[in-house]
């Protein structure tokens, strides 16, 4: 790469990682000098309505880690990573007039969906001259049988057209990397600082619980380890539909949202492992139902792109007129201690890990809604807040769904905790391992 290509910036928001990375690939492609970027936009570090920071510890920990893990990986081809925080606009504007002072730079995004996410893209597209690119979803959006806005309500009739209608794209060739010199990746001073130490470097940060379901640990490395463990130790995979209900343990489930939500993962390298793993071992209903969920994932970001902001307002994507409260109730359940047993276990899970089952979010979920009577947007917040795999359109999606102002085609789904407590955790293994 010579000193004479001029800089871009590559600002990945959530596809941490160099596989299927179409914004690095066409950046270089394009013979520019990329410098990739991530930025933790200020609303993410401040204490919301609710009392949370939406960055919770866990997934703070987890995003350092894959950005440790992303910079080493970059720094192989003299690539620089730099990390940032606060107004995106702002930052853009340093790191852009830092590198070039005679022309406008260009960028390279990958777009997101949820509403507070959309609203900043069209801030940056009237600043700067972007390229953006559907990294995060397994469809292209161009390619499906119906436009964004006329998303299918219902879950099964997307599903459905995806199915018969839409070829999933195969994977972004592989960036064709020249190594720069140490003196051609030299940043401009004032970059320089934001290319060492990450806020959370070490990973003493938090105390790792021993009783997790899974060591999460961030970074594209570990979310390629864990795609090949769980596909090619083919016990998983071949019998995930009888065990997604599971609670405890690393392979009752996938393990790849966290990987999926920070882009560690791609998508479309999931589905593509199973397509090859169906041909090359077995096909059977396990094998198509990760991709069933997968799906599922990818109708939510449809959903809040379809309905913008009201995905987040109190009557959901239905604009339902619903009154809405919260008192020491919804503390008790943030703490699992509302006396419910299995509800509580689920709540001190996500609490010391980052992580809950998708039998436990349904059922602590529909408890705080349809039991407690408890406005819907504070547990959504509090998800926010701890889960290691947020992402606004499943957590906001899957909320909506369980309140019923969402894409349920029945009026709320109300559990009896107490009944999926005797079916899900028959002998009370769960509910004793989180007793205290
Ligand atoms: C109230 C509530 C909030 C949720 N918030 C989130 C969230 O913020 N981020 C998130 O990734 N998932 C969320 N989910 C969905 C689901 O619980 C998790 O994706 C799943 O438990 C993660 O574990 P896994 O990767 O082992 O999943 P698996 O069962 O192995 O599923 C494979 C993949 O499919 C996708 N998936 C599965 N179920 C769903 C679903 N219901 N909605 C969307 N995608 C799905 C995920 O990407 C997951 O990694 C939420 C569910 C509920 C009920």
């Amino acid at each position: 790469m010579s000193t004479h290509l001029p800089w871009a910036i590559v600002w990945l928001r959530h596809s941490l990682r160099l596989h299927d990375n179409p914004m690095i690939q066409r950046c270089i492609q394009e013979g520019y000098r990329p410098v990739v970027l991530y930025i933790t936009p200020s609303r993410e570090l401040e204490i919301d309505r609710w009392g949370f920071t939406p960055l919770g510890p866990h997934r703070k920990r987890f995003l350092m880690e894959s950005l440790v893990d992303l910079r080493s990986q970059l720094e192989e081809h003299g690539v620089n990573l730099l990390y940032l925080e606060g107004d995106v606009i702002e930052q853009l504007s340093l790191v852009s007039t830092s590198l070039t002072s005679t022309q406008s730079i260009k960028l390279y995004a990958d777009r997101e969906y949820a509403y507070l996410d959309q609203k900043i893209e069209a801030e940056v597209e009237a600043a700067f001259d972007i390229t953006w690119f559907h990294a995060q979803l397994l469809t292209n959006p161009d390619d499906l049988p119906f436009s964004v806005t006329a998303t299918p309500h219902i879950f099964s009739k997307f599903r459905g057209k995806i199915e018969k209608y839409v070829t999933i794209e195969t994977l972004t060739e592989e960036t064709k990397w020249s190594k720069m010199s140490q003196q051609e990746a030299a940043l401009p001073a004032l970059l320089q600082e934001y290319t060492k130490a990450l806020p959370c470097d070490s990973d003493d940060t938090l105390p790792k619980d021993n009783r997790q379901a899974f060591d999460f640990r961030g970074g594209e490395t570990a979310a390629l380890a864990r795609l090949n463990d769980y596909l090619w130790n083919t016990e998983y995979v071949t019998t995930y539909k009888e065990t997604r209900n599971g609670l405890i343990g690393p392979n009752y489930s996938t393990k790849f949202s966290a990987y999926l939500s920070l882009g560690c993962l791609s998508p479309k390298l999931v589905y593509h492992e199973i397509k090859r793993f169906e041909e090359e071992v077995v096909a059977n209903q396990s094998t198509y139902w990760v991709i069933f969920e997968v799906l599922w994932r990818e109708f939510f970001r449809y959903v809040a792109w379809q309905h913008g902001r009201h995905l987040f307002w109190p009557g959901g994507i239905q604009h339902k007129p619903v009154k809405l409260r919260t008192n020491h109730q919804f503390d008790a359940w943030c703490k699992g201690e509302t006396g419910q047993p299995f509800v509580d276990a689920n709540m001190r899970e996500l609490n010391a890990t980052g992580f809950m089952s998708n039998r436990g979010r349904q059922n602590v979920a529909s408890y705080l809604v349809h039991d407690l009577g408890q406005d819907w947007r504070a547990g959504a917040a509090y998800f926010e807040y701890q889960l290691l795999d947020y992402d606004p359109c499943s957590n906001y999606g899957n909320w909506n769904y369980v309140a019923g102002v969402g894409n349920d085609p029945r009026a709320g789904r109300k559990f009896n905790v107490a009944g999926q407590a005797e079916r899900y955790d028959v002998q009370g293994e769960f509910t004793l391992l989180w007793a205290d």
